[in-house]
């Protein structure tokens, strides 16, 4: 898709190269004797040249949401490579199930935020990107702290690049950024918002919303974690995170509004009246807290790439 301007810099003096072979083959065919090597020889000099100027295949016509990875330093995470892909590998096998979309990831880069916007990370590393992705996530306590606080967030950015061609299309030129707190701990109990474990049970939202709920250590010792949580999916780290990915990922998708799972927007989408389901709770978390009208619109905001 981008015109790359090393391989122009380089066709140009083979441009003037092969202007000068054909003058000497037209001089050749003044002798009638060579007229049919003069025709092959330029049949195939101009096949040549198409090749050489016409425009590379573009990496993001594969049907795949192709997605680059950051890594704020800053947050300091115990994190790797390895790691990362088992996770994001486990929400690129819950999208495609849920959706039928495959997305994977092409790179991940480790960045240190210095005081600056998640903005300004994901800008400094598309200056160094070749060829862009089609979203960006990028693990990090966000701005203000507020992934820390809220397990992640989604923003756009608008893209002013002319020759960026997305094949999912998150909105007009819009590049999709996932700010995910890495292993956020779900359903924390008794923290304060600097994560200091100041009570024994729950207060103000935690535990959805219900305060003097016993708050118990889990069995990995990481943390204290709401007594009626401790057996949720979301509970394992790994799948939470996950979660978090795919949930901000439909924040940027939601074509037609349906908005988290349970709310009145989505539950008028899914034709289901006002009053929630008693499975409500386990549905929510099948379809990572997101209205599962999302799946048919990010679907349907592929785009082709000429
Ligand atoms: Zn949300």
């Amino acid at each position: 898709m981008f015109l790359n301007s090393k391989r122009i810099g380089k066709t140009k003096p083979l441009f003037y190269f092969l202007v000068k072979v054909c003058d000497i083959i037209i001089n050749m065919m003044m002798n009638k004797k060579v007229i049919f090597f003069a025709i092959f020889l330029i049949i195939t000099l101009s096949i040549v040249l198409f090749f050489l100027y016409f425009p590379k295949k573009d990496f993001h016509e594969n049907k795949i949401l192709d997605v680059d990875i950051i890594v704020d330093l800053d947050s300091k995470y115990e994190i790797n490579d390895k790691k990362i892909k088992e996770v994001f590998n486990l929400a690129a096998d819950l999208l495609e199930d849920r959706s039928g979309v495959k997305m994977v990831n092409r790179q991940i880069n480790y960045l240190s935020k210095n005081n600056k916007k998640i903005i300004d990370m994901v800008h400094e590393h598309l200056k160094n990107s070749v060829d862009w992705p089609e979203a960006v996530i990028v693990f990090s306590f966000g701005d203000d702290n507020f992934a820390r606080r809220m397990g992640g967030y989604y923003r756009g950015t608008e893209i002013d690049k002319t020759d960026y061609c997305s094949e999912y299309k998150a909105g007009k030129n819009q590049l999709p950024i996932l700010v995910v707190d890495w292993h956020n701990w779900y359903a924390r109990c008794g923290y304060d918002e600097n994560y200091n474990k100041v009570s024994a049970v729950s207060f103000g939202g935690q535990c959805q919303n219900t305060p003097n709920i016993s708050c118990v250590i889990r069995q990995d010792k990481i943390y204290f974690i709401c007594e009626r949580n401790k057996n949720d999916l979301r509970a394992d780290l790994d799948k939470h995170t996950a979660y978090i990915i795919l949930h901000e990922l439909f924040h940027g998708f939601d074509k037609r509004q349906g908005y988290h799972y349970g709310s009145p927007q989505c539950q008028k989408l899914l034709k289901l009246g006002q009053k929630l389901s008693d499975d409500y709770e386990k549905k929510s978390e099948e379809n990572f807290g997101f209205c599962p009208s999302v799946y048919e619109d990010l679907k349907n905001s592929y785009n082709h790439c000429p």
